[in-house]
Parts: C-alpha cells; sequence; structure tokens
C-alpha cells in the first residue's frame, strides 16, 4: 500500500484486477471526492442511500470502506493545490471511485479539473445511461421509451486543450507555419485549435460500446460524427469504428447493408448492428425518434452535447448519471455541475450521483444493491417526493431538502 501523507486509508480491501477481470472484495476500498458546490449537498444523502442498499442487499456481508480523496477547493484547503499527486496515487491503488462536481477554475493552470482527471488517469469512456425512469418531469409525449447509453470519447479531440488565444505568439507562429507551409488562408488574428482523433483512441471507445451492447442484449450501436465535414478527424472516427467492428467483432457486429441484404431486416440472435449519423441530424433524430437508438458512441464535442439533450429528454442533467471508465479504473459522477446558486443550502437534487452510484455498484458486480436503490428512487419520486428541481414541473409536489430526499430513498429501500 502506498504511503500517502494526507490520505486516511480505511480498514477494508483493494480491488484488483485478475486474469482480465476486476476482483471486488466484500469490503472494497472505494474512493469519494466530495466535490464543490452542492457536492457537499447531494454527498451525504448519497452515501446514506449506498451504504442502507449494500448492507439490504446483503445482509451485511458486503459493505464499501469509503476513503476520501481530494480535488477543488477541498483540495487547496488541504494541499495547498488543486489536484494533488495523491489523489491521482489513490485512484490508481484503489481503481474506483465516486465524485462530485468540481468548478473549472478560472486562470489556475487548469482548463478544467475534471478534464484533466479524465486525461491523467487516461478514463476514455464517459459512459452516460439516459433511461426514463416513471414519475420524472419530461418534455415528450413517451419519454419511457429513451433507454440510450452513450459513450463519449473523453480524452481527445478539441478537449484534449491544445489551443492558442487570438495574437498570442504561439497563434501567430502556427498561423504563419500552415500558411507557409500548406498554404492555408487564416485570418492572422484567430484563436487555433487543435482536434487530435486518433485511431487508437477511436477504436477502443467503439470497442467497449459493441462490448456493452453485446453484454446487455442492445441491438444497435449508432456512431455519431460530422464526417461529411471534419473527414479526417470526424469521419475516420466512423470508419476506423467500422474497421474495429470487422477486425474484432466479425461474426457478432453487421452493418445496415448487410442487415437488410443478407438477414432481410431481422437482427439475428446475439448479433449488434453497427450504423452511423451524422452529428447535426442526429440531434434532431434524437428528439423526433428517441426509441431508434439504444448505445452510442461519438467523439468528446459531440459526445457532450448528445448526452445533455439526451438528458433533457428524461428529466434533465440534475437526475443524469455518469462514469468515466479506462481500462479497469473507474470514477463515477453526476453530468450536473456544481451550480453555485445552490452550494450548501442543501436544496440540490442528488438522484444523478445516487444513480452515478448505481452505475459504480453494476461496475463492481454488485446489481442487487444497485437495483434496489434505483426502485427506491422511483418509488419516491412516484410519491412525488422530490427537490425543488422536479417539485417545481410537478403538480402536488412534497418538497424535500437533499438530505431528506436520501432518507426518504433509504426509507423505500
Ligand atoms: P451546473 O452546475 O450543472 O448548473 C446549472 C443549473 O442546472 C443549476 O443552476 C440548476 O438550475 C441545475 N442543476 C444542476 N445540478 C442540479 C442538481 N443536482 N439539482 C438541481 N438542479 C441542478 O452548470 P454551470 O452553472 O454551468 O456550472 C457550474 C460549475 O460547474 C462550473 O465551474 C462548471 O465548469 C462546473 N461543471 C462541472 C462538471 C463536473 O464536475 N463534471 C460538469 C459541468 C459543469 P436551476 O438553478 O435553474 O434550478
Amino acid at each position: 500500500m502506498a504511503n500517502y501523507k494526507r490520505l486516511q486509508v480505511p480498514k477494508g480491501e483493494k480491488i484488483t484486477v485478475a486474469n482480465g477481470q476486476l476482483k471486488v472484495p466484500n469490503k472494497p476500498i472505494i474512493a469519494y471526492l466530495e466535490g464543490d458546490g452542492i457536492g457537499i449537498d447531494i454527498w451525504k444523502p448519497t452515501r446514506t442511500v449506498i451504504d442502507a442498499a449494500v448492507k439490504k442487499a446483503y445482509g451485511g456481508q458486503r459493505e464499501i470502506a469509503w476513503m476520501e480523496i481530494y480535488a477543488g477547493e477541498k483540495a487547496q484547503k488541504v494541499y495547498g493545490e488543486l489536484l494533488p499527486e495523491e489523489t491521482f496515487a489513490a485512484m490508481r491503488e484503489f481503481l474506483i471511485g465516486l465524485k462530485g462536481p468540481l468548478t473549472t477554475p478560472i486562470g489556475s493552470g487548469f482548463r478544467s479539473l475534471n478534464v484533466a482527471l479524465r486525461q491523467v488517469l487516461d478514463l476514455y469512456a464517459c459512459i452516460r445511461p439516459v433511461k426514463y425512469m416513471p414519475g420524472f418531469p419530461s418534455p415528450i409525449k413517451n419519454p419511457e421509451i429513451v433507454d440510450i447509453v452513450i459513450f463519449r470519447e473523453a480524452v481527445e479531440d478539441i478537449y484534449a486543450g491544445i489551443e492558442w488565444q487570438s495574437n498570442s505568439p504561439e497563434a501567430k507562429k502556427l498561423i504563419s507555419f500552415l500558411s507557409d507551409n500548406f498554404k492555408t488562408k487564416i485570418d492572422p488574428a484567430s484563436g487555433v485549435g487543435i482536434k487530435p482523433i486518433s485511431p487508437n483512441g477511436s477504436k477502443r471507445l467503439v470497442r467497449k460500446a459493441i462490448q456493452y451492447a453485446l453484454q446487455y442484449g442492445r441491438k444497435h450501436v449508432t456512431l455519431v460524427h460530422k464526417g461529411n465535414i471534419m473527414k479526417y478527424t470526424e469521419g475516420a472516427f466512423m470508419q476506423w469504428g467500422y474497421e474495429l467492428a470487422q477486425a474484432e467483432f466479425k461474426d457478432k457486429a453487421i452493418t445496415t447493408q448487410e442487415l437488410n441484404e443478407k438477414y432481410k431486416g431481422q437482427i439475428p440472435t446475439g448479433k449488434v448492428v453497427l450504423n452511423d449519423y451524422v452529428a447535426d441530424n442526429m440531434l434532431q433524430q434524437l428528439i423526433l425518434r428517441p426509441g431508434q437508438f439504444e448505445v452510442i458512441a461519438a467523439p468528446n464535442l459531440n459526445g457532450d452535447y448528445l448526452s445533455e439533450v439526451a438528458a433533457a429528454l428524461v428529466g434533465g442533467i440534475g437526475v443524469a448519471p455518469g462514469g468515466n471508465i479506462g481500462d479497469y479504473m473507474a470514477l463515477f459522477e453526476p453530468t450536473h455541475g456544481t451550480a453555485p446558486l445552490h452550494a450548501g443550502k442543501n436544496d440540490a437534487n442528488p438522484s444523478s450521483q445516487i444513480l452515478s452510484a448505481c452505475m459504480m455498484l453494476d461496475y463492481m458486480g454488485w446489481p442487487e444493491a444497485s437495483a434496489k436503490i434505483k426502485t427506491a428512487l422511483e418509488k419516491t419520486i412516484q410519491q412525488k417526493k422530490v427537490t425543488y428541481d422536479l417539485a417545481r414541473q410537478m403538480q402536488g409536489a412534497t418538497l424535500l431538502t437533499s438530505s431528506a430526499f436520501g432518507e426518504a430513498v433509504a426509507a423505500n429501500l
């Protein structure tokens, strides 16, 4: 076990990897990062619910040993820096974590702490399930048909943060290099950014999406790209996705053309159809016909837009969970940010954090506890016991604080 200066390692066991599989002991050490802003309001009710669900599901045989790690404002207080090395070391050692939202610092050297965490730990797949829960207010007529899992590439694309400000020496140098060598015509006062998308980065994401579809019996994996315009980045993402499917899932993944020509439109059991949509078309399809999408794989920026639009279909980002997953390491987090206007008021909705914890439990191979939480959450929403964000969209709701909402969910377990 590593020697930590400021982290307290609780009594418990490490999650390990053996033969390509996670090995989760009965009392695993799980890292948690409370987060900034409303992080403090949503973490406590989330922990109440998880601990109660694990106890109920496994009769006390299993338990999580929570280990606090730091990033953001709390890390600044504890370490005097926003992203301490011990946080990365603890994630590398204990592999699984649950985090709250983090404020994007202005002028601190970090573009975003979340992006830095994903990049340093190589958590390349940002996975966002979007599923309707009865009782949630939705802007569409048939939200119950929405059940989509979005795989958003998380470390490449323009999110890689390789960009320079207008009129900076770097931007000027790059613009004149491009002009001299490639005869490009760019206004010399432009800001410029680089959009790297690699074969390896694209293929490992699409691999995860297809594996997921096969494991959970989903029939379609849709690649979303803007390849008609950005041919060698977004277009290549699509092409590499098809290449990967052909090379590694030859007997399992088929194209739409194969589906029609070879299988007369009927998807054979055990197979998944790989198709693709251009991003702008996809955004309207997602609202008009969300039921036709099951698993989506997209580069970073498209995936960001798509996951917020999809979340809006089922009640908004206050209820949308997420997970950042690498080859084994995983850090689960709500889709929303720190909602500074609500920080410390004990009124924010913990549902997104609670559902992110459910993803974590599923990932650990503890689906019984996860299922109990989802059922209890659904029941609480149907009882119209909700936080302010949902109360304002419902008739006859009982308005609860964040902590009272956690207690209500725990009572419904
Ligand atoms: P935000 O924090 O997601 O909040 C925007 C609005 O969404 C809130 O004002 C609130 O709307 C609603 N909301 C979000 N979470 C909610 C919850 N749990 N319960 C109820 N309502 C919720 O977005 P932002 O204000 O643009 O960003 C604030 C900070 O968070 C920024 O520093 C941003 O960079 C950061 N951020 C972090 C993450 C992350 O850590 N993964 C993600 C996104 C943003 P109403 O006030 O209208 O009710």
